[in-house]
């Protein structure tokens, strides 16, 4: 059984004192691949040198609609800088990036502007684009229909509505799901069931949003294996089945090779 941790920001100071031993965990915990996304130019240039020093880490590049007055003060370098991290072989998303209403910096329409751009280094690269979405309705869809032709999206902590998911799947876009499935008041098992399985990812956000029964302390990529079993238990399928198919769905979206993701381990189950 092996995993694939689609969203995680191993770069946070909370990770200072005892990375390598968070790495071994989410190793033993059978966690071959995890995608670290950068959330401005320094933090994505740090993500890319977590996967040029560990095996397990690959990075995406991207200022989060939390940091957009980062790339609002020089536009131009900013882009420029996470183009010349693009090139990079373990590279193999631009993000995080999107639109937050709710705790976003500036401007909506600066987060739509920097949005826009994004999407133009997505289609530049081939890669994919990994979305955050709060408090913005309808905006994320509209976004991906007027620039998303040709780019692959992943909606990362995917909560958002039924419909919303089986659109966005239908378009051949991907959803993250992460710790809230966990929680006692997630409504999403029903939800689960009606989308195709193919275009589903595991993830955990660290150092955010732990899943029961870790609610509330930090998060790290070890404790995936909680949202896969109750993801499982929701679709009625193993948890073995569940990791191979997510993790199918994360190499194929990410271009990681299967072969990289190193041995697994048994269910335990
Ligand atoms: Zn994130």
């Amino acid at each position: 059984m092996i995993f694939v941790d689609t969203h995680a920001h191993l770069f946070w100071p909370d990770f200072e004192t005892d990375r390598e031993q968070v790495l071994r965990r989410a190793a033993e915990a059978g966690v071959g691949a995890i995608l670290n996304l950068g959330t401005n130019a320094e933090t994505s240039r740090i993500c890319v040198g977590l996967a040029d020093e560990h095996e397990q880490c690959w990075a995406a590049v991207g200022f989060h609609p939390h940091n957009i007055e980062d790339l609002a003060a020089d536009r131009e370098q900013g882009l420029s800088q996470l183009r010349s991290l693009m090139g990079h072989p373990k590279v193999v998303a631009i993000g995080e990036t999107g639109l937050d209403f709710y705790r976003g910096r500036g401007t909506e329409e600066a987060q739509r502007v920097s949005l826009k751009a994004h999407f133009e280094l997505a289609r530049m690269s081939g890669l994919p684009i990994v979305l955050h979405s709060r408090g913005t309705g309808s905006e994320l869809r509209e976004a991906l229909e007027e620039f998303g032709a040709g780019v692959k999206a992943i909606l990362h902590c995917f909560v958002g509505d039924e419909a919303f998911g089986r659109w966005a799947v239908s378009q051949g876009h991907f959803l993250g799901l992460g710790g809230i499935f966990t929680f006692p008041t997630s409504d999403m098992a029903d939800m689960v069931r009606s989308w195709d399985i193919d275009h589903v990812l595991l993830e955990t956000d660290s150092p955010f949003l732990s899943p029961v029964p870790h609610r509330g302390k930090r998060n790290e990529p070890a404790f995936i294996l909680h949202t896969a079993r109750a993801i499982a238990r929701a679709l009625g399928i193993s948890v073995e089945e569940l990791a191979e198919r997510t993790t199918r769905n994360a190499c194929r979206v990410l271009g990681i090779p299967q072969a990289d993701l190193g041995p697994g381990v048994a269910s335990g189950d």
